[in-house]
């Protein structure tokens, strides 16, 4: 059996037999793993409050040979994201970044860039200040997979995209120009692909001393989320609960 003490983001908890709970984490060394949290229903002392999607825990757990599923034996919590106040869209913003890595991230495979772009987002999903933290996150989760369409030129004719609207459709790779855009795409304006790229510069901590409501880049947000959608291949609930 192989012990490991790490750093871990509680992604997804499903009941499992009587007491126990089945848990989807993303650690830091060892990238996603399952395991069962035996009787964590009843044990509010190896597990209390540390079980809420997006909890920053320190996991103990062991590995058994020729198992699957890992032995959680105590989470130390870090940062819990319900030490803060919460309302309807930070609940939904934060089931969408432990949906997005439980879907995106293979079992068994390290990410770091993955790792702390999921816990500097969680440090500025506030509420009424969820937007810009959700479209970093999903713009950046796109980048790191290497899911994100280059923007700059039209895929279909190969015209300098640079200070144009450019055009998004799921059913193809790359952006084109409004010519050669495909049927059902979606516009993404000038104005928020310079913020994309703002976003690529800079850090979530630096932007969000910024006003950011709502309609700010809003069709930058639905375009990362559309590109991580087909990519999943399938309809993330927690976006559209955001939405
Ligand atoms: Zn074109």
């Amino acid at each position: 059996m192989i012990q490991h003490v790490d750093e871990a983001i509680v992604l997804r908890t499903w009941p499992f037999h009587e007491a126990d709970l089945l848990v989807s984490l993303f650690t830091r060394v060892q990238g996603k793993v399952k395991g069962v949290a035996r009787h964590a229903l009843r044990s509010r002392r190896r597990f209390g409050g540390a079980l809420e999607p997006m909890t920053h825990v320190r996991a103990t757990y062991a590995e058994k040979p020729r198992q699957e599923l890992v032995r959680l034996d105590a989470f130390e919590i870090l940062s819990s994201p319900m030490s803060r106040p919460v309302d309807y869209a930070r609940v939904a913003a934060l089931e969408m970044v432990a949906e997005v890595l439980e879907e995106a991230m293979p079992e068994g495979a390290p990410e770091d860039a993955v790792f702390r772009l999921a816990i500097a987002v969680l440090e500025q999903l506030e509420v009424g200040r969820v937007w810009m933290p959700v479209t970093y996150f999903a713009l950046w989760m796109n980048r790191l997979m290497g899911w994100m369409p280059e923007l700059g030129h039209c895929s279909a004719c190969g015209l300098d995209l640079r200070g144009w609207t450019i055009w998004y459709s799921a059913a193809s790779d790359g952006v084109t120009c409004a010519d050669d855009r495909r049927p059902g795409s979606m516009a993404v304006s000038a104005e928020s692909v310079a913020l994309a790229g703002r976003m690529f510069r800079g850090t979530v901590k630096g932007l969000a001393a910024e006003e950011w409501p709502k309609t700010r880049g809003a069709d930058l947000r639905r375009f990362a989320i559309e590109v991580l959608e087909r990519h999943l291949e399938g309809r993330l609930l927690s976006a559209r609960l955001l939405r």
